[in-house]
């Protein structure tokens, strides 16, 4: 397609699906163009601060069975772990200590009494220690309005849930078919995070089977529709021990969907100006050089994973997961200098919250 075209395209304040479309489209040149505007865009509306959410990995214990993922209940040949209160609390001094000022706590989807109850002590204990000084965020899949309420009292601020398909009935070939994965569910609990008063954060895993362009045109404006705080996207990335498996020669190669990936991040940055958006560890997965790359075209937030190494090889979501044998101060050199080969800065004790929640408000 003609530059030209992209170009006109680019100008328009809005873009409807036919032109993400030709937007998903473009080929080498059009993506050039795309990465610059959105660059220019984030430099004049976020900013050149990268933000630190220290990654615990809390639990592999899931009581779902989404077909893409490493860790679903069925997957019978992984070590169960949960990280106790002591690890936690370390890896939380290990963040303030060198002023992360965030936190992700994540895990598989439970919602037993004593799991609600256990994450609501924990965050009770981490603000403790921390005098409140930690932004904190959740994402431990669907909850009721009721947890949700109790976990933002007690201190939970923001909360990823990924849609993982906004097309219902591409959602519905991604996992069973029966009450636990129901698309509509998710998509209240969605609701339920903006009622309780959490910077919501979603997103969608890009090159998956059975995905269209059409498609992820549609997760760009169901984004926007939504009007999301936050967004956490990355490439979907094969798993031996999962019923999508069986697609993966239907797959697009690792490097179309990278930079896939990046153009659904560059565009979502240009659509939706000042929100937070994730250079996620499955970019860095297909492209040694992902996460950078995704900085440069309008991410703002990483996570390094605080999680103790001797959990990471259970909290394979996907293959060929890196950084599973860093030590946090590894970890921490490491992005360190990858942001600096950015060009980025990194906001060391600032919260960095969604610029978006706090234009909204
Ligand atoms: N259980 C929670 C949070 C943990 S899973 C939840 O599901 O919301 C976190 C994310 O990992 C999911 O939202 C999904 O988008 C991503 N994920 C799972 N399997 C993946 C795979 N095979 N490739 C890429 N991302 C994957
Ligand atoms: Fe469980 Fe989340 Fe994996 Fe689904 S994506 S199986 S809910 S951990």
């Amino acid at each position: 397609m003609d530059d030209n075209r992209i170009k006109e395209i680019l100008q328009k304040e809005e873009f409807n699906k036919s032109e993400l479309i030709e937007l998903l489209n473009s080929d080498d040149a059009g993506k050039k163009l795309i990465f610059a505007k959105a660059a220019e865009i984030k430099e004049k509306y976020v900013g050149n601060k990268v933000y630190f959410r220290g990654l615990i990995e809390f639990s592999n214990i899931c009581a779902k069975n989404c077909y893409y993922c490493g860790i679903r209940g069925g997957n019978k040949k992984l070590q169960r772990y949960y990280v106790t209160e002591n690890e936690v609390l370390e890896a939380v001094k290990y963040a303030w200590e060198n002023k992360y000022a965030s936190l992700v706590i994540q895990a598989g989807e439970r919602k037993s009494k004593k799991f609600v109850d256990s994450i609501t002590n924990l965050l009770q204990k981490i603000n403790a220690m921390t005098n409140n000084e930690m932004g904190i965020t959740l994402s431990l899949g669907e909850q009721s309005e009721e947890t949700f309420m109790k976990w933002h009292a007690a201190g939970a601020r923001r909360y990823l849930l990924r849609i993982e398909a906004s097309n219902r009935e591409l959602y519905k070939k991604l996992h069973p078919n029966n009450k636990t994965h129901d698309f509509d569910t998710r998509l209240n609990a969605l609701h339920l995070l903006r009622k309780c008063g959490y910077q919501v954060g979603t997103g969608v895993m890009i090159g998956l089977p059975f995905q269209t362009i059409e498609d992820l045109a549609d997760d760009l404006l169901f984004f926007k529709e939504f009007d999301i705080d936050m967004a956490g996207m990355g490439p979907y990335i094969e798993h031996e021990d999962t019923p999508l498996y069986q697609y993966r020669d239907q797959l697009m190669s690792k490097k179309d969907r990278f930079d896939l990936s990046l153009k659904m991040v560059a565009l979502l940055r240009i659509m939706m100006k000042d929100i937070n958006i994730a250079a996620t560890t499955a970019m860095q997965t297909l492209d040694k050089m992902g996460r950078e790359k995704a900085i440069k075209v309008g991410s703002n937030i990483i996570m390094p994973n605080l999680t103790p190494v001797k959990y990471r090889e259970s909290y394979l979501l996907y293959e060929d997961k890196p950084c599973i044998d860093e030590e946090a101060s590894e970890c921490k050199n490491c992005l360190e200098a990858r942001i600096h080969i950015s060009g980025a800065e990194i906001g060391y004790g600032e919260w960095g919250d969604s610029k978006h929640f706090k234009n909204r408000r």
